[in-house]
């Protein structure tokens, strides 16, 4: 086990600079996820710590020793992929043991490993097959296998369970975060999606266009985005954002959109006239009598919950409640909100008030 330091890191592909100054502090055991937008630089930052990508500046720490110049192989870190890269001919046995087999260990201590590895994923049955006799979820924990006989200090997974159907993704989801509680290794995961980022990381690096947008605990992201970025990224569905200025009437704040939508705000440091970005998420807003009126535009219900799509103007928010509700569209909610649930951001650089 390890901690990761990396330290204003930059990568250019020739003239073109992807990667801005990327500061993450990984601790010891730790399970960090890069989550962000397609195309922000997640598969770059963690093939720069497998060492797979040269680094254009800034440094790269292993358990506090500097890995810039250090060959992949002699990192100490095992890499999990999206496409398993199993080999067709090989049995599990053989696929899980490969790395050793490569490292010229003895026989004997290949089989030990692979068999603690095979039980420790649930593949004991399975250690004659064929990967094409084998389910995705089962070929994606034979390449987990593959990664944990090499008792790695630390574990990089890019985007593991991307081709994996949704059930699937949840079960496995369990079960890697299962397996970082007994192993305890260093983990570092890359995704785009947020639910995944949410429900496995210890800590969350949020990236777009190569910077770290926000680094925290994921409800410490959720309560508290520093940026419409975070927020609209971070919780599902989306935060809704409204656009439009701190109005004051009677002595108190509240918030007029552009089209004239008024929103109740909490006690805030913005002044009147302000330009500013509202945010409320869908599941802090509740329906009822006496709440902002709001006319119906599509109703989604799943069962557990109801999505309820409403309009004012051309203000589009959605609420997400408990309850299961039938109005059709063009009925007129009263949507609910409570000021403490706010959150405002200046317009123009979009960072929290
Ligand atoms: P992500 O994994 O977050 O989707 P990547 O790390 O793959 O993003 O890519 C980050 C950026 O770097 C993208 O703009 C991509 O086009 C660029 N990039 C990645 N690999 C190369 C390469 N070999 N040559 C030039 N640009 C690249
Ligand atoms: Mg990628």
């Amino acid at each position: 086990m390890a901690n990761v330091t990396i330290d204003n890191l930059i990568k250019r592909y020739g003239s073109v600079q992807v990667m801005h100054g990327v500061d993450v502090d990984i601790e010891d055991g730790e399970f960090v996820v890069l989550v962000g937008p397609s195309g922000c630089g997640k598969s770059t930052l963690l093939r720069m710590l497998a060492g797979l990508e040269e680094i254009s500046d800034g440094t790269i720490s292993i358990g506090g020793r500097v890995v810039n110049d250090v060959l992949p192989k002699e990192r100490d870190i095992a890499m999990v992929f999206q496409s398993y890269a199993l080999y067709p001919h090989k049995t599990v046995a053989d696929n899980i043991g490969f790395p050793l087999k490569m490292a010229k260990r003895p026989q004997a201590e290949i089989d030990e490993k692979v068999t603690q590895a095979a039980s420790i994923l649930d593949l004991t049955k399975y250690l004659k097959r064929f990967p094409k006799e084998l389910s995705g979820g089962q070929r994606q924990r034979v390449a987990m296998g593959r990664a944990i006989v090499r008792d790695p200090q630390v574990f990089l997974f890019d985007e593991p369970l991307s081709n994996l159907d949704a059930k699937l993704r949840v079960t496995m989801r369990v079960e890697i975060k299962e397996l970082h509680q007994r192993l305890g290794t260093t983990i570092v995961y890359v995704t785009h999606d947020q639910i995944e980022a949410m429900t496995m990381a210890d800590k969350i690096v949020v990236m777009r266009d190569g910077r770290v947008e926000q680094i925290g605990a994921p409800l410490e992201l959720y309560d508290n985005p520093d940026n419409t970025f975070v927020a609209g990224f971070i919780g599902s569905p989306s935060m809704n954002f409204v656009h439009g200025k701190v109005a004051v009437r009677d002595g108190a704040k509240l918030f007029v959109s552009d089209g004239g939508l008024e929103l109740p705000l909490p006690e805030t440091a913005a002044a009147e006239g302000q330009a500013v970005t509202y945010g409320i998420r869908p599941e802090h807003i509740r329906i009822g009598a006496g709440g902002v009126p709001m006319k119906v535009v599509v109703v989604e219900p799943t069962g557990s919950e109801t999505q309820v799509f409403a309009r004012s103007g051309k203000d589009l928010m959605d609420a997400l409640v408990k309850e299961r509700i039938s109005a059709r569209s063009g009925e007129e909610l009263g949507f609910l909100i409570n000021p403490s649930d706010v959150h405002l951001f200046d317009r123009k650089t979009e960072t929290r008030i």
